[in-house]
């Protein structure tokens, strides 16, 4: 699609309400006017190929674009014998994702482990070089890794860390979580010009193609000192991010990233204020 695309991480509390399996996500997504899904693993790959070959028919039948979320225990800053189940993680998240119809897999660096940031970073690189490896070696090379930023200070994922990871290996695509963003700045990353910015230095680091279809995950994040405290519903007017601003720049400078809404509970209408802010710049574009 020629223009960027919205849909929710996981299920909503409206629509577990109403349904129990998420088989009957995209059809719902469809009639909700959203584009896209982001199946969540973030405690482990538990879905069987069976159910996930029919939640791929179901995606195709009702055109959304699937993606997957990881586990949230991966941690890619080690190095020996955990790194080998990490990259199984890995390797089976985007097994899932493939057999879905998926072609994005959303990954965290994790935590730094008593490392500093530069041990971190070197051992990260080293480890996405060899999952991308395994992942050829399954035949599941179409399926990218998106490297997200994180909201936890403490954690490797900032910014910088993520572009250059993204620099380094021309099949990654970055995810940018503006929340995140948000939460490490202590709020700085919450305007015209902070976004304008972000998206200026990803065009600048990674080249236009790659920048322009970016990865992103967009909701309202509480955050301390330490960064993300916890995720919250465009209902917020105290922490943010407000995506007015990103909408109109996504709008005016033809950027389409896949925009996965993680709002607490209400992330598929979430999402879809998201779709409508943007497509309204998009008319006066
Ligand atoms: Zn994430």
């Amino acid at each position: 699609m020629d223009r960027a695309v919205f849909g929710p991480a996981g299920s909503s509390e409206a629509f577990s309400q109403k349904y129990k399996s998420s088989l009957m996500a995209p059809a719902y997504l469809e009639a909700f006017g959203l584009d896209c899904f982001e199946y969540q693993c973030g405690r482990g790959v538990n879905i069987g190929r069976e159910s996930a070959e029919k939640l791929g028919e179901e995606a195709k039948k009702h055109n959304i674009k699937m993606s997957l979320h990881s586990p949230y225990f991966i941690n890619l800053s080690g190095d020996g014998e955990r790194v080998e189940k990490n990259i199984g993680y890995i390797l089976a998240s985007a097994r899932a994702c493939d057999l879905m119809g998926g072609d994005r897999v959303v990954v965290h660096c994790g935590g730094l482990s008593g490392r500093t940031r530069q041990e971190a970073m070197k051992n990260t690189l080293f480890n996405l070089g060899a999952a991308l490896d395994a992942l050829d070696g399954e035949g599941l090379g179409h399926i990218t890794l998106c490297v997200e930023t994180m909201g936890k200070i403490n954690v490797l994922g900032d910014f910088d860390e993520i572009t250059e990871i993204c620099r380094r290996y021309e099949r990654l695509l970055p995810c940018i979580d503006f929340g995140h963003l948000n939460c490490r700045t202590g709020g700085a990353v919450n305007s015209y010009e902070a976004f304008g910015a972000l998206l200026s230095a990803m065009e600048n680091r990674l080249g236009r193609e790659r920048a322009e279809s970016f990865h992103a995950h967009f909701s309202k994040i509480e955050y301390s000192k330490g960064g993300e405290v916890r995720h919250l519903t465009f209902e917020d007017d105290k922490y943010g991010p407000d995506f007015d601003p990103l909408g109109r720049l996504l709008a005016e400078r033809g950027f389409k990233p896949r925009v996965i809404c993680e709002s607490a509970g209400t992330q598929d209408a979430d999402a879809l204020t998201m779709k409508n802010i943007y497509l309204n710049y998009l008319k006066e574009e």
